[in-house]
C-alpha cells in the first residue's frame, strides 16, 4: 500500500532508540523527510546515519532535550513545515507514590503531558491551513490498564489523553484533515524495557534474561513487540488513508489487555 506520504515533513521526538526510532524508520522508508531528536548526540547521529542508508526521505538530527523550551525551539526550527508530529519522550521512573514530591510530578507532567501539548500548539494550526496534519502521541498501555508502580506515567499520560480527546474532535481541525491519535505500547523490546528488567533482576536475584522471559510468557503472543511493528502502525496512522481515524487510543500489546473492548 502506498501511504501517500512522499515529501511530507515529520518531527519525530525522542527517536535515537526504541519506539521513536521505529516510527522514524518507517516514515523515512515511506519517503517522509524527518527531523529526529534525542539528548545524546552520538546515538542520535548513529541513528541518523542508519536512516539515511534507507535512501528514503531526508534525515535531520537535532540533539536536545525535547522537554525544554530550547529543545523544542531547535527541533521545530530544523523542520521546514511539520506535516506529521510524533510526540515521544522518556518515561518516568517507577516507584511508590509516597516518595514522589512536587518536583517529581512536574518532571513527569513536563515530559509526558505538557511537552506534547506545547508541540501540538506550535504546529496544529498550520497543519489545518494546509489541509493535512497527523499527530501521533506515544503514550502507554498503562493509560488503559494502570501499572501500580508507574503512577507518574499513569497520571501524566492520562492527562494528555484527555486533552487530545477534546482537541481531536474540534471541527476546525477534523474538517481540515488533521488527526490526533495516541499509540499505546504494551511490552516492546527496547532499551527501556531491558533497563527496567535489569532493575527487577537486581532486586529479585534472578538473571535479566529470566526476568525478560517471565515477561514474555505473560503475553498471549509469548514475545515482546518489535519497534518495526510499532513504526509500521505509526506510519499507517500518518498515511493519507487514515484521515477518518482520529481521537483514538490504539493499543499495541499483543492482546495483553484482557477486556473485550
Ligand atoms: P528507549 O528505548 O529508552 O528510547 C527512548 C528514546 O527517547 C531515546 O532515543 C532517548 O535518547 C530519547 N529521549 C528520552 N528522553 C528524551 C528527552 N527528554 N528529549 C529528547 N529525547 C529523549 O524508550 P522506549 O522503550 O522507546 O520508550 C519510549 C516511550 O514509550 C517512553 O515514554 C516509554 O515510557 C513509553 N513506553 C514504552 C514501552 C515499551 O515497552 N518499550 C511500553 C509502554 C510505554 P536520549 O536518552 O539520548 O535522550
Amino acid at each position: 500500500m502506498d501511504l501517500g506520504l512522499t515529501g511530507k515533513w515529520a518531527l519525530v521526538c525522542a527517536a535515537s532508540k526504541g519506539l521513536g526510532k521505529g516510527c522514524a524508520s518507517a516514515l523515512v522508508r515511506e519517503g517522509v523527510n524527518v527531523v529526529i531528536t534525542a539528548r545524546g548526540a552520538e546515538a542520535l547521529e548513529a541513528t541518523a546515519a542508519e536512516l539515511r542508508a534507507f535512501k528514503g526521505g531526508e534525515v535531520r538530527a537535532v540533539a536536545g532535550d525535547i522537554t525544554t523550551a530550547e529543545g523544542r525551539t531547535a527541533a521545530l526550527a530544523a523542520c521546514p513545515q511539520v506535516d506529521i508530529l510524533v510526540n515521544n519522550a522518556g518515561g518516568p521512573p517507577p516507584g511508590d507514590f509516597r516518595d514522589w514530591d512536587r518536583e517529581a510530578w512536574i518532571k513527569a507532567l513536563d515530559a509526558n503531558m505538557l511537552t506534547p501539548i506545547e508541540l501540538i500548539k506550535a504546529t496544529i494550526d498550520a497543519m489545518a491551513e494546509r489541509g493535512f496534519g497527523r499527530i501521533v502521541n506515544i503514550t502507554s498501555a498503562a493509560v488503559k490498564a494502570p501499572i501500580d508502580v508507574l503512577g507518574l506515567s499513569n497520571g501524566a499520560r492520562s492527562g494528555l489523553t484527555g486533552f487530545v480527546a477534546g482537541v481531536a474532535r474540534q471541527r476546525a481541525l477534523a474538517s481540515r484533515n488533521v488527526t490526533l491519535n495516541n499509540l499505546l505500547p504494551g511490552p516492546f523490546d527496547t532499551d527501556r524495557v531491558r533497563g527496567m528488567a535489569a532493575g527487577a533482576a537486581l532486586k529479585s536475584g534472578q538473571t535479566v534474561e529470566a526476568v525478560l522471559d517471565a515477561r514474555r510468557q505473560l503475553n498471549p503472543t509469548q514475545r515482546f513487540g518489535t519497534t518495526a511493528e510499532f513504526g509500521a502502525t505509526c506510519a499507517f496512522l500518518c498515511s493519507v488513508h487514515a484521515g477518518y481515524l482520529t481521537g483514538q487510543n490504539i493499543l499495541l500489546d499483543g492482546g495483553a489487555y484482557p477486556g473485550t473492548f
